[in-house]
């Protein structure tokens, strides 16, 4: 692969990094132990994808392990460049009122900052979308001693930061923003491609066929498409000859049970599948039609076409699919980008009629 500089991505300016007087650039090519913090979602996680192999070219003799939610840690599988997750809860990705009894008090970070201490990291890259601070973390990197602690941010936040990257435009999409941030401080993007690993032995539990994925779940409901326009998809692609396998997680039940409703032939998959397990079986499909998820992104990753009704809580640039063939479903709204969890309104952002979905998958994904 042709290493790029970060200038040589379209638009994207290289800002140079705020550094502690004469601490310069990272010695990357010294470096043997490198943490990458990215404690959100499965989607977040694969987004890092070219953020972790560029860091990887750049530090070919370090070990590079990722801090990850008990979600996001379910990628490792897929990503050949983390050698180790750190697997927390941390406080700081809690919704106020979410931390258990107690947890909102002392020092909620305390194990972890004792872990990371004990793993002896060279450098802490902390990544983060542009509405995260990386203050946080790069506070409990500084307590547990790691030297060189990359991150950005628009405001100041004092020196828990070593490398203060100036914060790109909040427009530009997660994948740029992360390579923008390691282009500050000397590492070169090795392109913006999200590609990942199907694990040998992945079971996908598919039928036999071809078959198009329909995943109707998100992380809140304002990102949820109606599960009855799925099922109406979903009986429009049987007709058209298509075995329709409706998957979701084990809380997702009834959702998927509504989005399998009367589609001839459904395949249910309902909390049977780890993320090697999905990503196999997104990698056989011919399409996936799926909500803003973590789904939109493993799809993109191994390469399947994608039909994505995209909620106008986020704006399209920051989180569309970049690598594989796309297509894109919103309505413009005067509420976008709106970062509710529930819609207010009523989700006028995802007015996009069945049938628009069903031929969009004709489009991308033909039976001939
Ligand atoms: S209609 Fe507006 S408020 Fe509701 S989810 Fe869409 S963008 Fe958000």
């Amino acid at each position: 692969m042709t290493a790029l500089a970060a200038t040589d991505l379209p638009g994207l300016p290289v800002h140079p990094a705020a550094h502690r007087p004469g601490l310069g650039d990272p010695d990357w090519a010294a470096m043997t132990r490198i943490l990458v913090v990215r404690p959100d979602n499965v989607g977040d996680v694969l987004m890092t994808v070219p953020a972790l192999r560029a860091l990887r070219a750049a530090a070919p003799g370090a070990r590079i392990e990722l801090l990850a939610s008990p979600a996001g840690a379910a990628t490792a599988p897929l990503i050949g460049e983390i050698d180790d997750v750190v697997v927390a809860s941390v406080s700081w990705q809690r919704l106020p009122g979410g931390a258990a009894p107690g947890q909102d008090r002392g020092d909620p970070d305390g194990e972890l900052v004792a872990e990371l201490a004990a793993r002896g990291y060279d450098a802490a890259v902390v990544l983060t979308s542009f509405s995260q601070s990386p203050w946080p973390a790069a506070a409990i990197c500084r307590r547990a001693g790691i030297p060189v602690r990359v991150g950005t941010s628009k405001e100041f936040g004092g020196d828990a930061l070593t490398h203060w990257v100036p914060a790109p435009p909040d427009g530009g999409h997660q994948v740029v923003r992360a390579l923008e941030v390691l282009g500050a401080v000397g590492v070169p993007a090795r392109g913006t491609d999200l590609a990942v690993r199907v694990p040998d032995g992945a079971d996908p539990q598919a039928p036999a066929g071809r078959y198009v994925v329909v995943a109707p779940g998100a992380s809140c409901p304002s990102r949820r498409w109606p599960p009855e326009r799925f099922a109406a998809v979903g009986r429009g692609l049987a007709e058209l000859g298509w075995t329709v396998v409706v998957t979701g997680t084990a809380k997702e039940a009834e959702l998927v049970e509504r989005a399998a409703a009367d589609v001839p032939g459904a395949h249910r998959l309902v909390g049977a599948l780890d993320l090697a397990g999905l990503a196999a079986l997104v990698a056989g499909a011919d399409a996936v039609v799926v909500n803003n998820s973590g789904g939109a992104h493993l799809a993109d990753a191994v390469g399947t076409p994608v039909v994505e009704l995209f909620a106008g809580t986020e704006e399209v640039g920051q989180y569309a699919p970049r690598t594989a063939p796309a297509t894109v479903l919103t309505r413009p709204t005067s509420c976008t980008p709106c970062r509710q969890l529930t819609c207010p309104f009523g989700q006028e952002c995802l007015d996009v009629p069945p049938a628009e979905v069903v031929d969009a998958v004709a489009r991308c994904a033909p039976r001939t």
